[in-house]
């Protein structure tokens, strides 16, 4: 049954990292992803250049946080098939619905669950 979601997971996985590496770097000791600001391409610039970097890296961290947050989700999913416990609503350990895992293989929590928070 967990087979199509790990063919899934795996894509994603794949997908996320592609995507990370274009803009951040990878940490060997942490593995956690780190956003490479823009200038590193481009070494002369002005200030208003300046300006604009400094943004360019805040919104390049934002989306290293949430792209790499994704990431760790995909992998604890990929983690809870090795370990059988995929599926399963981490809160109130009945099955999660299929139609939610076909649309986010990585929830953690079933319908209910998820809308007590
Ligand atoms: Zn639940």
């Amino acid at each position: 049954m967990s087979t199509k979601y790990k063919n899934n997971l795996e894509e994603e996985k794949r997908n996320l990292e592609i995507e990370l590496s274009a803009i951040a770097k990878r940490d060997d000791t942490t593995g956690n992803w780190q956003a490479v600001p823009a200038s590193q391409t481009a070494p002369e610039a002005d200030e208003n250049d300046m300006a604009s970097r400094a943004e360019d890296f805040e919104e390049r961290s934002a989306i290293v946080d949430t792209l790499g947050k994704r990431l760790r989700d995909t992998q604890d999913a990929m983690k809870r098939i090795e370990d059988n416990k995929f599926g399963k609503c981490e809160t109130c350990g009945d099955a999660i619905e299929e139609e939610r895992l076909d649309v986010n293989p990585s929830a953690r929590k079933c319908m209910i669950c998820m809308n007590l928070v």
